[in-house]
């Protein structure tokens, strides 16, 4: 389906996002993909691909969807946020052209996966909703092979498009910038509350798989009260076994003026959502066993042991259960 409104001969508003950009013939949207070429809004790059990775599903991050196993990723240039802290600046902010790269009908990215041994595909690096109409095809022959679909999104998209997407989508991480309205006008021109509606619309509306990331910045998204308001909302709206990252920023794109987070302030940020009952919480880009670690909610023994990416201890059974109190995990894990 297309997602658009015309206005006039020349004009067509874009209605996948909510930033509906208003586009004459021939102009691209702010995610620089997404073009009116007169007819309606299409992707003329449909299928250029800017990066392709294996992956461990542990990389994307999914901690409690299939562990250790690969993930076929993919992503596009452009995107419809404009984080000024973007750690993939060089593929969401585009400086190249997107002809120049190499293209792939959507057949050929489920041979690939089949190919490499993933369990999944995913996308990820750019906004998988700016290039949603690649993603879906590509989803559709993957689940028709056996294999699983993964978004890594911002969630800054409109109700319509936004269930159509998920429909053909397992999991996804969200990432939840921050929990504050001027964070996200100032540091990605986007507003927090599309975000919240379309985590709330995968936690309740779909089959799919959740889990948030937060990518902390000292000084910006970090503060006590805004970790508060933030884990106190994931436990009053998704309940306290959503799987919750906080991740260390390192400096890039227009903060490469700002210090690497610490591993203390993620911690912190660790204790605060625990204070509000969050069963799996982890940190991100740091090296940390304990709390790369997934534990039982029930008797606490350590269930998933992770270095980095790497799962070193496995402790569930057949049926995704604590193999010492029998308690069942959250998650996708048979
Ligand atoms: S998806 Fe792109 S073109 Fe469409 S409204 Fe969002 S930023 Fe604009």
């Amino acid at each position: 389906m297309n997602y658009y409104t015309r206005l006039d001969e020349n004009t067509i508003i874009c209605d996948i996002c909510p930033r509906h950009c208003r586009l004459k013939t021939g102009q691209s949207g702010f995610c620089k993909i997404r073009v009116n070429t007169g007819k309606s809004i299409e992707i003329p790059s449909f299928g250029h691909i800017a990066a392709i990775n294996i992956d461990p599903v542990e990389k994307k991050p999914l901690y409690h969807f299939y562990p250790s196993s690969r993930v076929f990723s993919i992503g596009t240039y452009g995107c419809n946020m404009g984080c000024r802290f973007c750690q993939n600046y060089s593929l969401t902010k585009i400086n190249s052209n997107p002809f120049d790269l190499k293209k792939y009908m959507p057949v050929q990215i489920v041979e690939a996966a089949l190919m490499h041994g993933c369990k999944s595909i995913a996308f990820t690096y750019n906004d998988p909703i700016v290039f949603m109409e690649y993603a879906i095809s590509v989803a559709k022959i993957a689940r028709k092979n056996n294999l699983k679909t993964i978004a890594v999104s911002s969630g800054y998209m409109e109700e319509k498009p936004r269930i159509e997407f998920y429909n053909h989508i397992d999991a996804a991480n969200i990432d939840l910038k921050g929990f504050d309205e001027k964070f996200y006008s100032k540091n990605c021109l986007a507003h927090l509350k599309p975000v919240l509606e379309t985590i709330k619309y995968i936690r309740y509306q779909t089959n799919c798989h959740l889990e948030l990331t937060t990518l902390l910045i000292e000084g910006e998204n970090d503060s006590d009260s805004m970790l508060h308001k933030q884990c106190e909302w994931i436990a009053q709206n998704l309940g306290e076994n959503t799987p919750l990252h906080f991740s260390a920023f390192h400096p890039a794109y227009k903060f490469n003026n700002k210090n690497r987070t610490s591993y203390e302030t993620l911690k912190k940020a660790c204790k605060i959502a625990k204070s509000y009952g969050l069963n799996y919480i982890y940190t991100g880009n740091v090296h940390s066993i304990e709390t790369s670690t997934t534990y039982c909610k029930n008797c606490t023994k350590p269930l998933i042991v992770r270095d980095g990416f790497r799962v070193l201890e496995y402790n569930l059974d057949t049926s995704g259960n604590c193999n010492h109190c029998k308690t069942k995990c959250d998650g996708v894990f048979t």
